[in-house]
């Protein structure tokens, strides 16, 4: 039993954790589901044991919800539980003037009522503009779209362990993250 003080981890999916088209890439996938090719990013089940050591765990992703929820079954190894795996019916639809579409943001306050602190909560994501409400929470990541050199994980896991007694991450600079650790 971990310490109800740990930070919790709340991880995207798409371009975060893994990659899934429609379209084959010239590499061997993972997976299929449905129509889509569903390639993992380099080091993701090694990724979520070693953080499952350290921190809380969660989903969050803006696509569907059945989407979610049977690529996370597929990807979760045997030892990770996560609090929660949330879908596009959780999150938020927001007016994009600009591009006049809707981003569907993830506003973490919504995590306050399940007994969460955002002192405590990081988000990890490719997205700002889904997390910029919270931007003080969050960890951006170089989007995966099926580099199989790509050792992004490694890196983060790296950067979360070095911050994971943090009282509250919202204090802690974390832009260009990438750029304070080697490998
Ligand atoms: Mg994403």
């Amino acid at each position: 039993m971990k310490p109800a003080e740990n930070i919790l981890l709340v991880l995207d999916l798409d371009e975060t954790l893994l990659h899934s088209s429609e379209k084959k890439l010239a590499l061997s996938e993972d997976f299929q589901y449905a129509e889509y090719y569903v390639y993992f990013r380099p080091h993701l089940q090694w990724f979520l044991e070693e953080m499952n050591l350290h921190f809380s765990l969660a989903i969050w992703s803006s696509a569907d919800d059945t989407y979610v929820n049977d690529l996370v079954a597929k990807i979760t190894p045997k030892t990770v539980n996560f609090e929660f795996i949330w879908g596009k019916s959780r999150c938020t639809p927001r007016r994009n003037y600009e591009f006049g579409n809707y981003v569907f943001a993830k506003h973490l306050k919504k995590l306050k009522k399940k007994g969460f602190s955002l002192e405590k909560i990081l988000i990890i994501d490719d997205s700002p503009e889904k997390t910029k409400d919270n931007y003080g929470n969050a960890v951006y990541i170089t989007p995966f779209e099926g580099n199989r050199e790509d050792v992004t994980l490694k890196k983060l896991a790296n950067y979360l362990i070095s911050i994971k007694d943090a009282e509250n991450v919202r204090t802690i600079e974390k832009r260009g993250w990438l750029h304070k650790n080697t490998l």
